[in-house]
């Protein structure tokens, strides 16, 4: 994919920092952790130093200055292309990305051209970040076009290594699409048309328990009162169908003490819901795409399959203020990447116009990702006010009838002086 890996960045970390690691499982953060920041191309020039520059104060702000993130800049896409031999993709990075374990990203383009695959796919795939994060909740003073879009709080584990997203496909008229016809239609009397495209969507019981147990984790951590499991069982039912019934089995398996179905709160449980427990229920996807618009609040963290969960949990983010408030992360058992999850918006790079929110709540996730929750409710309640003096940039502004518009380092400049309040 690189054009060249003979030079490479080589990364010296700041040394007042110390690396975050795992102890028995459990994340050790220290108080001036070294954490990885990619600026990202595009308008990543615009949003990323607004973020890192909330964030710091934040921290200051909350901890007195006991506490600091290290930041190590990491370079991927066109800046690393442009330093080192037009290698977009460093192997430096990838191994500073695993060694730091936490890491935030700004968007990047994926070059247009033969051989490319996209960075951001790549990127997962190689550290097998297998569970994208969404969490979608809804800040008041941010233009939605629901009636009560305050309904809204849900997390969404969208698997992200397996489905039709595996890239197994053969155009019509391929030698392996004519095998593989063959095969289907000789051995195993399937019926299609001639020469049909054909794709495989492969789906397992690992890779769809291991992102269930994250999904079920999540819920018993953060006092969440339900895991919903998102599928097209009825249609496709030993993929999505099994999706559905390892996320029971698993349930069963693994969570015995802390896990209900819905069956079991009403057949055993006269109706409620037993006290500390969180229920395990699952809807199909075309229905859930309508309750999330008609009753939200039923809902509360959700898991689905890779296909499901892309459009589902953009259509929920359009919802509350799409792509200029939805935050990511793309998390493995070890190593989290947070993310915007909108791209590079090249028509507005460079030019401090763009909404920073994205990223901005990215960073509130990875705040929270390292325990940091303080600092974190810091910003949340900072952006609440910011917002809600109508102080916004140029998105939301045509949305807002009567707000002010302001660039985007002014946004991050007006937030900043919203920390400094006290509620
Ligand atoms: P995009 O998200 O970059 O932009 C679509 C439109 O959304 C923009 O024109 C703009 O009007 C709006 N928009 C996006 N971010 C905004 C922000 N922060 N504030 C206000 N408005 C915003 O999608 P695209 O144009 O399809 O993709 C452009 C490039 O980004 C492509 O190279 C694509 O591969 C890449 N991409 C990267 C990621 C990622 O890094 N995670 C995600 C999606 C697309």
């Amino acid at each position: 994919m690189p054009a060249s890996r003979t030079t490479a960045p080589t990364y010296i970390y700041p040394a007042q920092g110390q690396k975050i690691h795992y102890e028995q499982g459990r994340l050790i953060v220290p108080d001036e952790p070294l954490i990885g920041y990619v600026e990202g191309d595009g308008i990543g020039v615009d949003i990323t130093p607004v973020c890192l520059k909330i964030c710091d104060r934040a921290v200051e702000q909350t901890y007195g200055g006991q506490r600091r993130i290290r930041w190590v800049e990491l370079l991927m896409g066109e800046k690393a292309a442009s330093r080192f031999g037009g290698d977009y993709f460093p192997a430096a990075t990838l191994d500073a990305m695993r060694d730091l374990l936490v890491s935030i990203k700004g968007p990047l383009t994926t070059p247009v051209g033969g051989g490319f695959r996209s960075l951001n796919v790549a990127l997962r795939q190689e550290l097998d970040l297998f569970a994208c994060v969404r969490p979608v909740r809804y800040y008041p003073g941010v233009p939605s076009p629901l009636r009560e879009p305050e309904k809204i709080d849900v997390v969404i584990f969208r698997e992200n290594t397996e489905d039709v997203y595996t890239g197994i496909e053969y155009p019509p008229g391929t030698p392996e699409n004519e095998k593989l016809t063959r095969l289907l239609r000789d051995e195993f009397h399937a019926r299609f048309f001639d020469a049909s495209a054909l794709g495989v969507k492969p789906m397992s019981a690992f890779g769809s328990k291991r992102l269930i147990r994250k999904a079920i984790r999540y819920a018993l951590d953060h006092g969440r009162r339900s895991v919903t499991l998102v599928h097209k069982g009825n249609i496709m039912k030993y993929t999505e169908g099994a999706f559905r019934q390892w996320g029971y089995d698993l349930a069963r398996e693994e969570f015995p003490d802390s896990v209900v179905t819905e069956d079991d709160v009403q057949n055993r449980h006269g109706g409620r819901i037993p006290e500390g427990k969180i229920v395990l229920k699952d809807r199909i996807a075309d229905i859930m795409f309508q309750m999330m618009l008609l009753r939200p609040d039923e809902f509360d963290v959700i898991a689905t399959p890779n296909l499901n969960g892309d459009y589902l949990s953009d259509a929920v983010a359009a919802e509350v203020g799409g792509v200029g408030i939805a935050p990511g992360a793309n998390i493995s058992d070890r190593v989290a990447i947070f993310e915007a999850t909108h791209g590079t918006a090249p028509k507005h790079a460079g030019k401090n116009v763009v909404n920073p929110g994205s990223l901005l709540f990215s960073m509130v996730m990875l705040l929270e990702h390292i325990g940091w929750t303080e600092a974190a409710e810091v910003i949340r309640r900072a952006y609440v006010r910011t917002i809600a003096e109508g102080i916004v940039t140029y998105d939301f502004a045509r949305l807002k009838p009567g707000s002010k518009e302001v660039s985007t380092s002014a946004f991050g400049d007006a937030l900043c002086d919203r920390l400094e309040r006290k509620s």
